[in-house]
């Protein structure tokens, strides 16, 4: 029997959107009037409630803290011209957090909790989400361990938890990268493909050193030989020799993207010749050397697309060429022009909300 669960929704007395400055924000640090929270206990799933934004009230043995038993998720609201909202693909990204609530020992959500959840929640601070080009509501869904006890066990309580922050398009200047050599990202049988908090603390510190030696980002390769692109720092990675796009395919190691999967099938509607296969550094660097690479950029959420300039590998140094025909800048004007709902929506992939 699937049970049922009821959205109770208690509302702020008086909204801060007037006095927010839509102009001047920093990814991440404003949060909407409400919050979605929600508890699992006893074997399911209780009590899913709006409410205002907040601290949260945890003990110091909470299980997330010392076990790093957490996951998350990353997604967008656009608004169109008509002030209608939407989401991209929202189902894809409750699919891929019960795959990764799986595999971090946690309970799956139901879609009447993760997607109509999420809906309402964006339902109620509609007008956080701005009408104009690369403006958006990002929607930060995630849960954590909950149980009090230092026991090195799988939690046996969770809180679901949806907090939303307004967000501008962020261009972060030229992205040259460091492609790595010895420090991994995700192993083979590991967690790389579920979205764990624990992944980016681990690529926090050999960032930090990519970014000593005037780097911005870090391109993965594999844990076992590091000959292969794998992700470029937290988004997936594209490159293209001539005229032909090559992504990784995914794997245990590689996080399944929305955006790569978004990007791959624009890429076939524009007749752009694109292939999922292990890209080797070797045929990298020879097609830098013969001046055939033409891009390589990272896609995801948050940026959509980002163009990668410059990278090194080793002794290697390689500056990419400016180019009139940006793949990448295609791909992004496409995309950006589904989820505003200025172009048709062949593929399904808006919801309204
Ligand atoms: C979230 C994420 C991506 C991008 O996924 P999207 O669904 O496109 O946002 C890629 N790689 C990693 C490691 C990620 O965490």
């Amino acid at each position: 029997m699937t049970q049922t669960h009821q959205i109770v929704v208690d509302k702020v007395r008086k909204s801060k959107v007037d006095s927010t400055d839509f102009e001047n924000l920093t990814f991440g640090k404003t949060y909407t009037d409400h919050m979605l929270e929600c508890t699992w206990r006893d074997g399911k799933w209780h009590d899913v409630n709006i409410k205002p934004y907040g601290p949260i009230q945890v003990e110091p043995s909470c299980k997330v803290f010392h076990y790093g038993q957490a996951i998350f998720e990353g997604m967008k609201a656009f608004k169109d011209e008509n002030e209608d909202v939407f989401l991209f693909r929202p189902e894809d990204n409750w699919k891929r957090f019960n795959e990764s609530a799986k595999r971090l020992a946690m309970p799956e959500l139901p879609e009447d909790v993760f997607i109509a959840g999420l809906k309402k929640l964006v339902e109620i601070d509609k007008d956080w989400v701005r009408k104009g080009d690369g403006l958006s509501l990002y929607l930060r869904p995630f849960m954590i361990a909950s149980e009090n006890g230092v026991a090195a066990a799988p939690s046996t309580e969770y809180k679901f938890m949806v907090i939303m922050s307004p967000a501008r398009a962020y261009y972060r200047g030229e992205v040259r990268v460091v492609i790595a050599t010895s420090f991994s990202r995700a192993a083979n049988g590991g967690v790389g493909y579920a979205k764990a908090a624990g992944n980016y603390a681990a690529s926090f510190y050999p960032n930090n050193l990519a970014m000593e030696e005037g780097f911005q980002q870090i391109i993965w390769t594999d844990a076992a030989t590091h000959e292969y692109l794998e992700e470029a720092g937290t988004m997936n990675i594209f490159v293209r020799i001539g005229d032909k796009l090559f992504t990784a395919p995914h794997n245990d190691r590689i996080l399944n993207g929305v955006t790569r999967r978004s990007i791959i099938q624009i890429a076939k509607d524009l007749n752009i010749d694109v292939e999922e296969k292990r890209i080797s550094i070797d045929e990298v660097n020879d097609a830098a050397r013969k001046g055939t690479l033409k891009e390589i950029f990272g896609s995801g959420t948050a940026a959509v697309v980002v163009p990668i300039q410059g990278y090194k590998h080793l002794e290697f140094v390689h500056e990419l060429p400016k180019i009139d025909d940006s793949y990448a800048l295609r791909f992004k004007k496409e995309l950006n022009d589904i989820q505003y709902n200025r172009v048709e929506d062949k593929h399904g992939w808006r919801v309204k909300i």
